[in-house]
């Protein structure tokens, strides 16, 4: 087999920032050791997320100069109105500034106190807009899932039985939906199979739930299902994600992830009695219906960055791309999620600094460690994005303690990879010298975006171990 290549050629460069060593040192300390602090100038490669930070073709810029700026009634509206319903099936179309915004929308009227969401796994914003409206949210995640070593081809499946007893024992009535996030990005990017989707609906439909699919990575998992469910090597991917959508009530999605857009979501539904309530909400907080808090230029690149990212190169090109990055890791005996993800690769850092006690943020001293060493920015999915305080105080951590390697879509090249792999093999080499982390200030919510840290036991996060106190190590 050839090698697959980037199925597109370079029309606009943009430069990258070479640091010394030194300068790191003191970006990370004024960036209080929280990746988020950094400035893009202080950074060389950037895989802190896949959102909002894709190359867009040459065919959406062209579409950004034809986007109809009319306040009500656009023309770029009904061109991404169109799109999205053809995928979708689904007859109400509300545009959003972002993912985040349809979800504070959908939760806000749908949820409320005392009752349960449940999911294969929330999305942090997700989460939070459910919980912001006292509504608990539930994660019932496969056990294949769950363990980060162990390859299966659909991590990101719901667990049905969990979700039937669940059902029974709160009571339908208490559960207004359960969401299905596809691919599965806090779980490690992992496909939901058609076969979990199709039943998962059905389990709904038949107590009355909805079922909502957080569409952001749509496409990855349509591919996977191409890929690897029998019966769906000859349908387009187009054809697989109408089915996904089929059996969904509603969905939310963030253009920035797989609309190759800078900004811009949506909300679909087929109710049309709930539209109109989402619609209200809409003209106060977003916009009115046809712009939604986008530019008409906006709507004109997601409509056709949704077209373009349903093209099978490209697909190929981006899942093989992030196997590459993972069997090179793997490889070299980093222990990484298997099989990888669509749109990043996660180490496990509980796997990778096992001297590190989850209480010290394994995963992000990693995150920090890998910024140090070569200029590698990347996100921590573990016990500081997740992890909550029991009533005394003591960290309840996450299931898992994950560093993302998110890799930006038709962003970098295999040679900019090549040296993301290189600075890991180096990092893995002195591993034992990288001490925990202590959470100096945090927020109620949302906490990893803006918490500041220290090094646990000093100044230096990578210290020399064989020099180090006996107690400290
Ligand atoms: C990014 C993301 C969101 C939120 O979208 P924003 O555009 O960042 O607000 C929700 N769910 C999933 C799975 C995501 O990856």
């Amino acid at each position: 087999m050839k090698t697959i290549i980037e199925p597109f050629r370079i029309k606009t460069v943009e430069p990258i920032y070479f640091t010394t060593r030194a300068e790191r040192e003191e970006v990370i300390k004024n960036a209080f050791y929280n990746p988020f602090f950094i400035r893009s100038k202080d950074i060389l490669i950037d895989l802190l997320t896949d959102s909002g930070t894709s190359a867009m073709s040459s065919e959406q810029w062209a579409g950004m100069m034809r986007g109809d700026e009319t306040y009500a009634g656009s023309t770029s509206f009904f061109h991404f109105e169109e799109t999205v319903k053809r995928i979708t099936s689904m007859p109400h179309i509300i545009p959003t500034h972002q993912g985040r915004a349809s979800e504070k929308i959908f939760f806000s009227i749908i949820g409320g106190p005392g009752k349960y969401i449940v999911s294969n796994t929330l999305f942090d914003t997700t989460r939070a807009n459910i919980e912001i409206c006292e509504t608990e949210g539930v994660d019932l995640l496969c056990d294949e899932g769950k363990i980060p070593a162990v390859p299966s081809d659909f991590k990101g499946n719901i667990n049905l039985n969990a979700l039937k007893e669940f059902i029974q024992q709160k009571g339908a009535s208490n559960i207004p939906v359960c969401v299905l996030t596809v691919t599965n990005n806090s779980g490690g990017g992992q496909p939901v199979s058609m076969q979990n989707i199709r039943e998962t609906s059905k389990i709904c439909r038949a107590n009355g739930i909805l079922l909502v699919i957080d569409a952001c990575r749509f496409a990855e998992n349509a591919y996977f299902i191409k890929l690897r469910e029998p019966g769906y090597a000859n349908k387009s991917v187009e054809e697989i994600a109408r089915e996904m959508f089929s059996y969904a009530d509603a969905s939310t999605m963030s253009a920035k992830k797989d609309a190759f857009a800078n900004i811009g979501g949506f909300l679909a539904l087929h109710d049309e009695a709930l539209a109109v309530k989402c619609r209200n909400l809409l003209v106060v907080t977003e916009g009115f219906p046809t712009y939604g808090g986008l530019a008409g230029r906006d709507l004109e690149a997601i409509a056709i960055g949704l077209n373009e990212v349903m093209e099978e190169p490209y697909l190929q090109y981006r899942i093989r791309s992030t196997a590459y990055l993972s069997a090179k890791l793997s490889e070299a005996g980093i222990p990484v999620m298997q099989p990888p993800g669509g749109h990043a690769v996660y180490i496990d850092a509980k796997a990778f600094l096992p001297h590190i006690p989850v209480d010290q943020y394994p995963g992000q001293s990693l995150v920090c460690a890998l910024y140090l060493e070569g200029g590698i920015r990347s996100c921590e999915i573990g016990s500081l994005m997740f992890g909550k305080y029991d009533d005394n105080g003591k960290l309840i951590p996450a299931q898992m303690e994950l560093v993302r390697l998110a890799i930006p879509r038709r962003v970098y090249t295999q040679s900019h990879i090549d040296y993301v792999a290189e600075v890991i093999l180096e990092l893995f080499e002195k591993r034992e010298s990288i001490q925990g982390m202590r959470i100096k200030e945090e927020a109620p919510i949302l906490r990893h975006f803006t918490a500041k840290l220290l090094p646990y036991y000093g100044e230096n996060l990578l210290v020399n171990y064989e020099n180090m106190a006996e107690g400290n190590r």
